[in-house]
């Protein structure tokens, strides 16, 4: 018996409880359980980890990045290596951002304009142009199975009218950003295409970014333009409003986000896909997250301390190390160290997903909400 061919994207909600939902999408390279957390692997690698172990940990998917991957090796070199998959070894989905929010917080000498944006590398000063035609470009050269529209993520604290008049340029190359993409024949018949919903904090403004990406029409939608320095507060009452503005058979991903703690409030109010730096550049910085909360191993009391990071996890540091020997590992700014603080808290956003899906597919998500916050001092 052949497996029957995989479609191109597909989503199935197999469960909700209140807002969250619970639910699986289905594409070539394999399927992706939701609400789904990805790690980043921003160039071509998840920092300190092989790609066997991030599988291990329950990763189904990983997230590119266009901004590091266009300057260093370059999306032809990639391509010309065989794709993004084949050059670091990993053989499931991949999600790759457009670029437009990396160029315009890392880059130097930024000129924004209707076509574009202009830029110098920060690796060697040299000048750039990414455009929605060129972002679809390099994403489809990189072989990406879900691409990001091209987009512009203004800062929060920003006056109404400028949220506004960016929101409304993002809409415009959010239409030559799925033009580009249908213009890639091959890739386009096996990857899918997300828009990016701006807006800001306004429920208007987001309303409008909704319906004109909705009139466009996307295999799934993010909320971009949080995560950006406004605060759990202020996030989390735009997400009363924000993933019900879009279409409710489609997977919502929450942009750049977040803390455990983000992951659960969103997860709450609907949200259904993420990705942060968070457990691998904080691992890295001897923080490790445990369903106590965020612990800092580099503080002299874990120095004796035979205990694993977390009594609840199986992943190989807490099935084989101590907490004291990690505080040494760090310390002693070891390899392993980063090494095993990464494993660890990628494995435990797994966990956290997991748990979470379980929750909601028995109709317990409040109460294992409820229990979280009880016991999670963030
Ligand atoms: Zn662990």
């Amino acid at each position: 018996m052949t497996e029957p061919a995989r479609p191109r994207f597909s989503f199935t909600i197999a469960a909700t409880d209140g807002k969250a939902r619970t639910g699986a999408i289905q594409m070539q390279r394999g399927e992706i359980r939701t609400p789904a957390f990805m790690p980043v692997g921003t160039a071509a690698t998840v920092k300190a980890m092989k790609t066997g172990t991030v599988r291990q940990t329950g990763a189904d998917i990983i997230l590119g990045n266009t901004y590091h991957l266009m300057l260093r090796p370059g999306a032809e070199r990639v391509a010309k290596l065989g794709g993004l998959h084949k050059f670091m070894n990993w053989d499931r989905p991949i999600l790759t951002d457009s670029g437009g929010y990396q160029v315009m917080s890392l880059s130097d000498l930024r000129k924004l304009t209707e076509k574009g944006v202009e830029f110098r590398s920060h690796l060697d000063g040299s000048k750039h142009m990414l455009t929605p035609e060129r972002s679809m470009e390099i994403q489809r050269l990189l072989g990406s199975d879900i691409v990001m529209a091209f987009d512009e993520c203004p800062r929060a604290d920003q006056p109404r009218d400028v949220i506004a008049k960016s929101m409304e340029m993002s809409m415009r190359w959010a239409q030559r950003s799925r033009d580009g993409f249908d213009s890639g024949e091959e890739h386009a018949a096996r990857s899918a295409l997300f828009g990016i919903q701006q807006g800001a904090l306004d429920e208007e403004l987001r309303k409008l970014s909704a319906d004109a990406l909705t009139d466009i029409g996307f295999d799934g939608y993010a909320i971009g333009g949080l995560a950006v320095g406004e605060g759990q507060e202020a996030m989390f009452a735009t997400l009363e409003f924000a993933p019900q503005q879009l279409p409710e058979n489609r997977p919502r991903y929450l942009m750049g986000v977040g803390k455990p703690d983000d992951l659960v409030g969103a997860v709450e109010r609907g949200v259904d896909m993420f990705d942060c730096v968070l457990p691998s550049r904080s691992g890295r910085n001897g923080q490790a997250f445990t369903w106590n909360g965020p612990i800092n191993l580099r503080n002299a009391r874990f120095a004796e301390d035979t205990d694993p990071i977390d009594d609840r996890c199986a992943c190989d540091a807490c099935s084989n190390y101590s907490r004291a020997y990690l505080h040494h590992l760090v310390k002693s700014k070891e390899i392993l160290g980063a090494m095993l603080m990464t494993e660890h808290n990628i494995a435990f956003y797994q966990q956290l997903m997991q748990t979470m899906r379980d929750a909601i597919s028995e109709e317990r998500f409040a109460a294992f909400a409820t229990d979280f916050r009880r016991n999670y001092q963030a």
